[in-house]
């Protein structure tokens, strides 16, 4: 029998698949923190602590076809609006305690995302010891393009990203410069969860994080993954 629901449901959260239409359903986002060490010291960190999650929910996605561009809006109760770009590690195979060395059987693609974040709000939070939910989980925060399946690719642990905003260059790093890699946040965050087939992992930003405005288009790439365009709106 068909379950009935009192109020219309919503379609699965989805993202593209490069070479298909077919969709990637997305169960959770995780989001580590302070993962590339000039990232880490400019926000005032200092050598290799361990990692650290937080989530988005995946209301949050906005997902971007091949090629395309899409618009989202400049946030509310912000005036602090920052970019950061990062590559998305795509779980197609649950876990728990993963070991490092059977990780990247896990993963199922990779595409480029950004987290995009209330800087003023996440610190807000940071300052009163509360939670960051305001400053990194909010309507529009994870603009991803189309996932780059591992069969194809394989598992790049080396390759240019980089981020420019109305042309000009703002992030430009590689993702050897994560302090954990991949595996290692894998291994790392199946310890704490059950991973399941369908979360993300957005795996932090290097350096020159700073703030968007309403008008700016944002490009961000990673080699082998290729662009994604992201153009900021009025605020509603
Ligand atoms: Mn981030």
């Amino acid at each position: 029998m068909k379950m009935e629901f009192v109020i219309p449901t919503w379609e699965v959260p989805s993202l593209p698949i490069a070479g298909t239409n077919a969709r990637f359903p997305v169960r959770r986002i995780f989001c580590v923190g302070r993962n590339y060490v000039e990232h880490q010291k400019e926000m005032g960190g200092d050598g290799r602590e361990q990692p650290f999650f937080f989530t988005k929910s995946t209301h949050d996605l906005v997902p971007i076809a091949d090629g395309a561009s899409v618009s989202i809006h400049y946030p509310p109760m912000s005036t602090n609006y920052h970019w950061e770009t990062e590559m998305v590690a795509v779980i197609g195979k649950g876990g728990f305690r993963i070991p490092v060395e059977k990780a990247n059987d896990h993963v199922w693609g990779y595409a480029i995302g950004l987290d995009m974040t209330r800087r003023d709000l996440q610190q807000a939070g940071k300052d009163k010891g509360r939670p960051w939910d305001f400053g990194k989980d909010f309507d529009q925060s994870a603009p991803i393009g189309v996932i780059t399946p591992a069969s194809k690719i394989g598992h790049p642990a080396k390759g240019k990203l980089w981020l420019t905003v109305n042309g000009a260059p703002k992030q430009t790093s590689d993702i050897d410069q994560m302090i954990w890699n991949i595996p290692e946040q894998i291994a790392f965050l199946s310890q704490y969860y059950t991973l399941e087939a369908g979360d993300l992992i957005m795996t932090g930003t290097p350096a020159g994080v700073g703030a968007a405005k309403a008008g700016d288009e944002l490009v961000a790439g990673i080699e082998g993954l290729g662009e994604i365009k992201v153009k900021i709106l009025p605020a509603l």
